[in-house]
């Protein structure tokens, strides 16, 4: 059957559906709906908490995020391979390696100084009563404390000593550093290695059709866990650092609806609002589950089928940018740096600014793209300006909503710059980017096809 049949006959089976995105929604709907009666309405008990919360919620919402992160390491090593191989020309990929890679770093270092500008605008460390939400979990701040590594051990750790032990770990900077060696070689060697080159690929095919059945569970899994977590923190609990979650969301729209926007607009000459539009449901996956590893797939598929971005590039940038780059995570730093050094009285000059954009940056390629890392990378940027790691307790209470923010913030980051690096290239389809209904139902779609 050609393309142009399956698509005939499938549109108009579609019409009447609801697209999986737009179920994903509602249920993120229905689960914060859910986890707020839960916390105000139902009174605690054994019931409540021991089956629903930390029983239902928990094991679905868990399982479902767990059933993601497994897909992760083979997805990312198959479709490296596959992308720096057939990407063919050695060259062609240094330059888009060497171009995502600045973007990433600029990127970065623009969310940090959006996030201290707005941290100081805002203030939010002033007027805070600290002894009323000092949180005596230090086993989290010891943890913060131990896996503190040093800049030069972070960039060292992406060569991997065993690349078995690296997959095995889930160690994605080795992974990917591993994964574009082989491809590369393959691209080199051509012909002689052409059957390795289609286990490659056919194994990439194989996890991509694992990821589409995946995703027929993530309107559940997406209740259970917003469900879980605000039946668990209610909005009472977000009240006390209302300024510093302000300050962070706020850096973080700024970032999202002004830094991309104009990247988009300036840099890669395509609607802004059609990319919103169109990546709304990854960021509301992303959001759900405060993991960009596990947002990786739902975000490559997107952007080849709704904004016509070439998987070559994508399968490369996509899973590099969910393990290096972590504006969202940056931008929490940022106001963090600012929201503890005004609690705790730390005097902060243009010297320790940069030194935060530096490290912030920098933080963020040793930020693995799962729940509350950001809050243990944290500590390298503490550290750097001398800044108490008492800070990091006192907002590891709230950080979950913000984790979900900033983890949304994140993925955007690298679709903007995989659609600018793209588009540069020459490697955007725009009929597609510019069709509102481009990919409407890939993933039903792709399940009916097979
Ligand atoms: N949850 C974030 C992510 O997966 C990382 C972090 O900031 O903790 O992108």
């Amino acid at each position: 059957m050609t393309k142009i049949e399956e698509k005939g006959q499938g549109t108009p089976a579609h019409k009447n559906h609801l697209g999986l995105t737009s179920i994903i929604l509602i249920a993120l709907g229905l689960g914060i709906i859910c986890g707020v009666v839960f916390h105000y309405c139902i009174p605690q008990s054994g019931i409540r908490d021991d089956v629903f919360v930390n029983g239902i919620f928990y094991v679905i919402g868990q399982g479902f995020i767990r059933l993601m992160q497994m897909l992760v390491v083979p997805l990312v090593f198959c479709s490296i391979v596959c992308g720096a191989a057939s990407i063919g020309d050695t060259k062609t990929l240094g330059s888009i390696g060497v171009k995502t890679l600045l973007f990433y770093l600029c990127t970065t270092a623009v969310a940090v100084s959006v996030a201290l500008t707005i941290g100081n605008l805002i203030n939010p460390g002033l007027g805070v009563d600290m002894s009323s939400i000092l949180v005596s979990d230090t086993s989290s701040l010891d943890k913060a404390q131990s896996s503190n590594t040093s800049i030069a051990d972070t960039l060292l750790a992406i060569i991997p000593k065993n690349p078995v032990q690296a997959l095995a770990n889930g160690d994605m900077l080795a992974v990917i550093f591993f994964a574009l060696f082989v491809g590369i070689i393959i691209s080199l060697m051509g012909r002689k290695v052409e059957m390795v080159h289609r286990f490659f690929e056919q194994f990439n095919d194989i996890m991509m059709k694992m990821t589409s059945i995946v995703m027929f569970a993530a309107p559940v899994g997406v209740f259970c866990l917003l469900a879980r977590t605000f039946a668990n923190v209610g909005f009472e609990a977000f009240l006390p650092m209302l300024k510093y979650m302000l300050g962070v969301l706020l850096a973080l729209a700024v970032q999202c609806l002004v830094v991309y926007m104009l990247m988009l607009w300036l840099l890669a000459r395509v609607n802004p609002i059609t990319f919103l539009k169109k990546f709304f449901p990854v960021m509301a996956f992303a959001f759900s589950t405060a993991t960009s590893n596990a947002t990786i797939p739902l975000n490559m598929e997107t952007l080849e089928k709704k904004m016509g971005v070439d998987r070559r590039i994508s399968s490369f940038t996509i899973p590099l940018g969910a393990t290096i780059n972590m504006d969202g995570t940056s931008i929490m730093q940022g106001v963090a740096v600012v929201f503890t050094a005004q609690l705790f009285g730390v005097p902060m000059g243009p010297v320790e600014y940069a030194t935060v954009i530096a490290t912030a940056t920098l933080a963020s390629i040793g930020t693995a793209g799962v729940p509350s890392v950001g809050l243990i990378t944290l500590s390298m940027v503490f550290n750097s300006v001398g800044l108490p790691l008492e800070g990091i307790a006192l907002i590891m209470g709230i950080d979950r909503i913000l984790d979900m923010t900033r983890t949304a913030v994140n993925i955007t980051g690298d679709a903007v710059c995989t659609t600018v690096v793209a588009k540069q290239a020459g490697r955007v389809n725009l009929d597609v980017f510019n069709d509102p209904l481009a990919g409407k139902d890939m993933d039903v779609a792709a399940l009916e096809q097979n």
